[in-house]
């Protein structure tokens, strides 16, 4: 996090996860009226102490502080405008904190409307200096952001539930190509580039939002309980019980048992204590698989016939796990049913999906990929099924995973672009 009180800017970060790295001692060193927050999700540059965001730059007099979430493309180009200046971080982020600092002396607003423009690929930034709290989003809107009125101000998020939590209604989304300040005068919003073709991640509505998020006006929730009624329509099964893989799984299952008429269970169990320590799992729990995350429930599903909803296949090994342990268990058929289409082509937009040899469906047909993960049958949602359950247009949403089709343009070769090997956090 990074607070300010008008005159003195902080950064307080660390490795882990914030519980971990928050306490009440902390916080109450945090003193301010304006303040940025991020949780990073490793895409490019690895998971160290500098890589950690806010990334905070200062040329002596003036500070700034940013967060990012997405990718940027042209990070080649923007290393070299940098001249791959002193400091240790390795991100995308950090460069562009680095061009900014250069521009301090002349305050960030008018800093970000001379580098925004130059930044290729997907960003909702958030950052501030000592007054005021900024907001920008790519011209293509790849990733959300949204600003929210509190009682006695003004906030912005990349998830609307977000600000659900702190109290605050939802005004508007940050415009794509737009950059917002927000201080003592209230939310003033600026273009810093024309309109371009709008390009909404599709994933964000199988995947990575929260059910209770809403995008382009639609809860996350209800969306994907269309994906579920839509797989059902698409890909039916002949089977006992429609079970989620938790926690994505849930609506579209609700969704598929609705139009399918087969009853809805919960099967699995999801470890709720697994994902809240940073600690590495021992290598004897690790051989525990995907039992250490989801469990089971054998007087659930002994002797039904299964049909298992999940967000989606990446490497596939999860898949595997999930369909023996649920054989383990008792099950007399797995149908494994997916609320999106086979992921084909890498994310350069801040997903860590980087390299077509992880992706499983890359190579394998449905048929291969099946036989794979060991399913009786697998069957996944047409992109025209996925994009119609948004309601959205399908030339307002990126499906390039899918389709292969980038809206932004990928450097030739963009692997060896990228500042170090993508690693997962
Ligand atoms: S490539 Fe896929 S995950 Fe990445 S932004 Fe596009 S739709 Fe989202």
């Amino acid at each position: 996090m990074a607070v300010s009180d008008g005159r003195n800017l902080l950064v307080y970060k660390e490795l882990g996860l914030v519980s971990q790295v928050f306490n009440e001692a902390t916080l109450a060193t945090l003193q301010g009226d304006l303040g940025i927050g991020h949780t990073r999700y490793s895409t490019t540059g690895s998971t160290t102490w500098d890589n950690a965001q806010p990334a905070f730059k200062t040329d002596g007099q003036r500070s700034l502080a940013l967060g990012h979430n997405g990718n940027l493309v042209n990070t080649a180009y923007l290393a070299e405008r940098v001249g791959r200046a002193p400091g240790k971080a390795t991100t995308d982020s950090d460069l562009v904190a680095t061009l900014l600092s250069r521009t301090l002396d002349r305050g960030l607003w008018d800093g970000l409307l001379e580098i925004l423009p130059s930044l290729e690929g997907a960003f909702s930034l958030a950052l501030m200096d000592e007054r005021s709290v900024f907001a920008a989003r790519d011209p293509h809107g790849v990733r959300p952001l949204s600003i929210g009125r509190l009682p006695n101000g003004f906030c912005v998020a990349s998830e609307t539930c977000a600000l659900d939590i702190v109290g605050a209604t939802f005004v508007r989304d940050v415009e794509p190509g737009e950059l917002v300040r927000i201080d003592d005068r209230g939310v003033h919003g600026e273009r810093f580039a024309p309109a371009a073709r709008r390009s909404l991640c599709v994933f964000e509505y199988v995947y990575l939002a929260r059910a209770d998020s809403r995008l382009r006006g639609r809860t996350v929730y209800e969306v994907r309980r269309e994906l579920g009624r839509r797989l059902a329509v698409e890909q039916p099964a002949d089977a006992d019980l429609v079970i989620p893989v938790p926690d994505t799984g849930h609506s579209a299952a609700q969704g598929f048992a609705e139009v399918s008429g087969i009853p809805y269970g919960e099967g699995l169990m999801k470890n709720r204590y697994v994902g809240r320590t940073f600690i590495e799992p021992s290598q004897s729990l690790r051989e525990r698989g995907v039992k250490l995350k989801l469990n089971p429930i054998p007087d659930v599903i002994r002797g039904k016939r299964l049909v298992v909803i999940d967000d989606s296949i990446v490497r596939g090994t999860t898949t595997r796990q999930l369909v023996l342990a649920l054989r383990e268990a008792g099950a007399a058929e797995v149908h494994t049913r997916i609320t999106c289409p086979p992921i084909m082509w890498p994310c350069f937009y801040g997903i860590d999906m980087s390299t077509r040899q992880e992706l499983v469906a890359a190579d394998l047909s449905v048929e291969q990929i099946r036989e794979y993960v060991g399913a009786d049958s697998l069957g996944y949602l047409s992109r025209d099924g996925m994009v119609a359950a948004t309601g959205s247009p399908s030339d307002s949403l990126c499906t390039a995973c899918f389709s292969g089709e980038y809206p932004i343009a990928v450097p030739e070769g963009s692997g060896k672009f990228l500042l170090e090997q993508p690693t997962k956090s």
